[in-house]
Parts: structure tokens; sequence; C-alpha cells
């Protein structure tokens, strides 16, 4: 289980989440930030500081946002 980054990101890009996250696990694609599965810690620091709240715990992901845990593993799939 790890933290999942929303499309809500894709506008915003702030990359506050970046200066937060104690293990480094966030990385930018073409469109958005995503967070590495495998070394997420679970920690939540990054949606607390999220200024567009696009940062769910994968558990708690809205429905509607489904394909970003997708989209996160795909950038990481070896
Ligand atoms: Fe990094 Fe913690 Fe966010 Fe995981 S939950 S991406 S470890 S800040």
């Amino acid at each position: 289980m790890a933290f999942v980054i929303t499309e809500l990101c894709r506008d915003e890009k702030a990359a506050v989440c970046l200066d937060v996250c104690p293990v480094n696990c966030i990385v930018m694609t073409d469109t958005q930030y995503v967070i590495n599965p495998e070394i997420c810690i679970d920690c939540g620091a990054c949606e607390l500081v999220c200024p567009v709240e696009a940062i769910f715990f994968e558990d708690e992901l809205p429905p509607e946002y489904n394909s970003a845990t997708q989209l996160a593993l795909n950038h990481f799939r070896n």
C-alpha cells in the first residue's frame, strides 16, 4: 500500500511534496508527479502539504481517480 497522486496534480505541479518526502520517492513524469509505491513508507507528509489535495492513501482513493494507481505502477515498472 502507498499514497497515490491523482490527476489533480497536473495543472499545479507545486512540488512541495518533494520537499517533505523523507524517502525521496516522488518523481516527475510528463504530466504530473507520481509516488513510487515500492519506496513510500506511508508517512502521509505529502498529503498534508499538497495545495490542491491531489494525494490520497491508496485505500481512500475516490473511484474517479482509480487510474492514478496504475499510472504510478506503469511508471516504475522495470
Ligand atoms: Fe513520501 Fe510519505 Fe508521501 Fe510516501 S506518504 S510519498 S513516504 S511523503
